[in-house]
């Protein structure tokens, strides 16, 4: 686990406060449930993490799992990314009351959540932490189609929508 450093701390505790304010609204969590909550150890993903945006982490005991913590992208702390930050804690918070797969039960918890267009936030985060990551970008010619990544493709992929073989273009920062 990652220690977040002071202002990360705060920023956590406050995204922590405001879900667990919401959570109580949505009336489908027994209150015993928060008191867990509030003491999980909040933490931050490795700043290059690029695949997750949140995680819970367990630890194995001899005949029971207990949680270690959650831990948040730490590109989800700035402001900008703060809406989607609050979904993302709630998402983790659900797995740390024991809902431990994405199943029916879960996906509808989850839809309880307020925020809109949230699988098209996601991907928007997701792109946004590949290219900051990126040192080439993959182009199709024939689409508008650019994707970012750490290496070249060298010819070896195609667009998906069009089966153009996608040209590398290096990226300067
Ligand atoms: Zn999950
Ligand atoms: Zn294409």
């Amino acid at each position: 686990m990652v220690q977040p450093n002071a202002q990360q701390t705060i920023r956590l505790e406050q995204l922590r406060s405001f879900v667990l304010l919401k959570m109580a609204e949505i009336h489908d969590f027994q209150s015993s449930r928060f008191a867990t909550l509030e003491k999980i150890p909040l933490g931050v993903l490795r700043k290059n993490a690029t695949q997750k945006h949140g995680v819970t982490r367990w630890r194995q005991h001899t005949h029971h799992l207990s949680i270690e913590g959650i831990e948040l992208h730490p590109e989800l702390l700035c402001e900008e990314w703060q809406e989607y930050a609050k979904f993302v804690l709630y998402h983790e918070f659900l797995h740390a009351i024991g809902f431990k797969h994405h199943d029916a039960i879960f996906r509808h918890l989850e839809s309880r959540w307020p925020l809109k267009n949230r699988k098209k936030v996601g991907r928007k985060f997701t792109i946004f932490l590949q290219r900051r990551n990126a040192s080439w970008q993959w182009v199709c010619s024939n689409c508008d189609i650019l994707i970012f990544r750490k290496q070249p493709s060298r010819g070896k992929y195609i667009c998906k929508s069009c089966k153009t073989v996608l040209v590398d273009e290096p990226l300067f920062s």
